[in-house]
């Protein structure tokens, strides 16, 4: 085990001999993050937000109020903001001091994603960090980058894709990808599903 894995491993032990955590609580919750909570919740939204437009004005309105009609609240998730992307503008979230990320809706973050090199980049050349995942937008597209904190997360509305017109809500969920919702994708086009 690494150094990282024995300490949490000892302290554990510690906790869970001295009466303060309940081993079984541990796993549901672990359980809860890793298989119910997780970007599907935020594809949900997004799904929602392109085929309803009402649905979409409130997300834009209040999130967090917005995101809850569908049943997705708890820790992390208290003060959500959504961003759409759209013709001219691309949202980028990140969290420089930390890992601060909305956690009903995504799940918990990616290991790059609280990593040093993607928080100090990502502010600093947006574009180059978004190539290096595989997007490469038009200059005349301004790339706009979100700070997360303690109090605000974000969430990014991609842009629908061209060609998904006729999709249900289910197969448009299909489309939208955790890293679309983070901003460093874009959604999936309906020809790379059916592929
Ligand atoms: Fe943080």
């Amino acid at each position: 085990m690494s150094e990282t894995e024995l300490r949490v491993r000892a302290l554990e032990t510690i906790l869970t001999e001295k009466g303060y955590v309940d081993p079984a609580a541990l796993d549901a919750l672990i359980e809860t993050y890793e298989t119910k909570v997780g970007p599907r919740n935020g594809a949900r939204v997004v799904a929602k937000a392109w085929s309803d437009p009402a649905y979409r004005q409130r997300l834009l309105h209040d999130a967090t109020a917005a995101i809850a009609e569908l049943g997705y609240t708890g820790r992390q998730g208290e003060h959500v903001v959504a961003v759409e992307n759209t013709p001219t503008t691309h949202n980028m979230v990140v969290c420089t001091l930390c890992s601060c990320y909305p956690w009903p809706v995504l799940g918990l973050p990616p290991v790059w994603y609280k990593s040093a090199p993607y928080r100090s980049r990502v502010v600093k050349e947006p574009r180059a960090v978004l190539a290096e995942f595989g997007v490469t937008l038009p200059q005349d597209i301004a790339i706009r980058v979100w700070d997360s904190t303690a109090e605000i997360r974000y969430l990014v509305v991609p842009m629908r894709p061209d060609g998904s017109d006729s999709l249900s809500e289910d197969q448009l969920a299909d489309l939208v990808t955790r890293d679309s919702m983070i901003g460093t994708g874009v959604a999936r086009s309906p020809s790379e599903i059916t592929v």
